[in-house]
């Protein structure tokens, strides 16, 4: 291993590195190649307690700045964090398996885009005035204190700074735990955050598995929680949270509708259909995986998409020619094979892909199911891996109440080239997140997020302000105050 994959020590506290090898080793595995790449501590009582003291000693300080004077380390932050954008990308691949083709344009770069569009906002987050006659009422938009983040293991940087960015910019601290599967990079976000002039203790990041999480979601010093995570963890987090009246945002898992019309822009709805299935090898969590195409143009797509998806450069994650890389870990590429096995059993017809491959690495090759049910378990569950699922149908109606039949509610798509008939569709759309004739696109300017079971806040752009701050109302009497006795 020529690139340094082991950081300095496991946790970042206080502005600097802090080991603790009492707690239980976490090995780092390169998914590519099954390789142990590093090893981190989760953290122990004394970590989370050293963690949790100095963000509530550096809070105040902090959020008494002006909201000029934090901008300026956040944008800093992004510039640092541009520079650095090879080596996180490397960094980020080595921790995720996804190719460098990818980490090197949509992670350290989304979560430089999160540093620079909150560091600018933060001057401009004021309250109002509110006249009532001789007297008014004030608001101040104040910090909510210490915000913890957990983060899941698809997008590590851009998780790390979709929730320190905003919880930053409005004057709080955060103790950020990263994925145990994908721990390296928020270590780097928290060391370029400090390099640019973050006060220490204000961005920490500690390591663990679910049981860390569980203790900082409980802690008494902790006011808000944002959790990235699957939906049963999420029911999890949000009972605890709720048992201590905390603030949360929780950015969930889906099993998001993509309908594509017979009058749609065929390249452009495969286009959308690969996007929003096999980018990071469909690890992501607003993907289409449920992609309902129009009965007559069902076999068009399938050839096409066929051709295509043969054309994926699969192999190694760090040649830049690489479109598609391993799963995470060997677990999740056995759910995943698990999958593909119920899908074949319940009798959808595999149109490409299906195995293993046969290399070292945790490959899984794209995979689509034709011919598949509303009720199939592949067209139910969130995979969160390279599988699609096509469903026929021919009425605009019926194919949006089908696509609104799920628990979840995180994103969805559709392609047609009817102006009328798209923004229909999405105003019905029962999702947080939608898309026309397009798939996956996140902007920081756009709120992130879901709605049903697959959240609870919006992460990104204005909306995300809401969730890391809180409306203080000043009455204030100009005249003499009456009292019944
Ligand atoms: P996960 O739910 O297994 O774990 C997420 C995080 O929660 C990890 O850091 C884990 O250690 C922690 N955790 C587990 N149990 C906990 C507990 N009881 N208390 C506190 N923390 C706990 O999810 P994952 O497998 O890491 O990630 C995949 C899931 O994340 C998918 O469902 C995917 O859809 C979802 N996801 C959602 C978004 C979004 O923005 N909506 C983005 C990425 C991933």
């Amino acid at each position: 291993m020529s690139y340094p994959t082991q950081p300095t020590a496991s946790h970042f506290i206080n502005g600097q590195y802090v080991e603790d090898t009492d707690g239980a080793p976490i090995e780092v595995i390169y998914p590519a190649t099954g390789e142990v790449i590093a090893t981190v501590h989760s953290a122990t009582p004394a970590i989370i307690d050293a963690a949790l003291d100095a963000a509530r000693s550096a809070q105040a300080a902090w959020g008494a700045m002006t909201g000029t004077e934090r901008g300026r380390i956040l944008r800093r932050a992004a510039d640092m964090m541009r520079a650095a954008n090879h080596d996180l990308s490397v960094l980020e691949t080595y921790d995720t398996g996804k190719p460098y083709q990818e980490t090197s344009v949509v992670d350290a770069t989304s979560g430089a885009d999160a540093l620079e569009y909150f560091g600018g906002m933060a001057a401009t987050l004021t309250g109002e005035h509110i006249p009532l006659g001789e007297d008014w009422v004030y608001t101040r938009r104040e910090p909510l204190g210490v915000c913890v983040g957990i983060g899941a293991w698809n997008y590590p940087t851009q998780i790390a700074c979709w929730k320190g960015a905003p919880a930053l910019a409005c004057g709080n601290a955060m103790v950020f735990k990263p994925s145990e599967m994908t721990p390296l990079c928020a270590l780097k976000v928290a060391e370029i955050l400090h390099a640019a002039g973050l006060p220490e203790g204000l961005y920490n990041v500690i390591q663990g598995l679910g049981d860390v999480g569980a203790a900082l979601v409980s802690d008494a010093r902790v006011d808000k929680v944002s959790l990235t995570g699957s939906v049963p963890t999420g029911r999890k987090v949000y009972a605890a949270a709720a048992a201590g009246i905390k603030h949360v945002t929780m950015e969930l898992g889906g099993k998001s509708p993509l309908i594509i019309f017979d009058d749609a822009d065929l390249e452009n709805a495969v286009s959308g259909a690969i996007l929003g299935n096999f980018y990071s090898s469909g690890q992501v969590c607003s993907n289409g995986t449920r992609v309902f195409v129009h009965k007559a143009i069902k076999h068009t797509f399938l050839k096409r998409l066929s051709e295509r998806l043969a054309t994926a450069v699969i192999g190694d994650p760090m040649d830049p020619q690489t479109s598609f890389g391993p799963m995470v870990s060997e677990r999740q590429m056995s759910i995943v094979l698990d999958y593909i096995a119920k899908g074949q059993a319940e009798g959808a017809r595999l149109v490409f892909g299906g195995a293993r491959m046969d290399r070292e690495g945790f490959y899984v090759q794209p995979t689509v199911f034709a011919d598949v049910h509303d009720d199939m378990i592949i067209a139910r569950q969130e995979i969160f891996g390279p599988v699609m699922a096509v469903l026929d149908f021919d009425d605009e109606a019926d194919v949006l109440a089908r696509a609104n039949d799920t628990e979840f509610g995180l994103a969805a798509g559709v392609f047609t080239c009817d102006l009328t008939r798209a923004h229909r569709i999405a105003a019905g759309f029962q999702a947080g997140t939608c898309y026309i004739n397009t798939y996956n696109d996140a902007p920081v300017e756009a709120p992130f997020g879901g709605s049903k079971a697959s959240g609870v806040g919006r992460e990104n752009s204005k909306a995300a302000i809401e969730h890391y701050s809180q409306i203080k109302s000043v009455y204030v009497r100009m005249g003499d105050l009456e009292a019944p006795f």
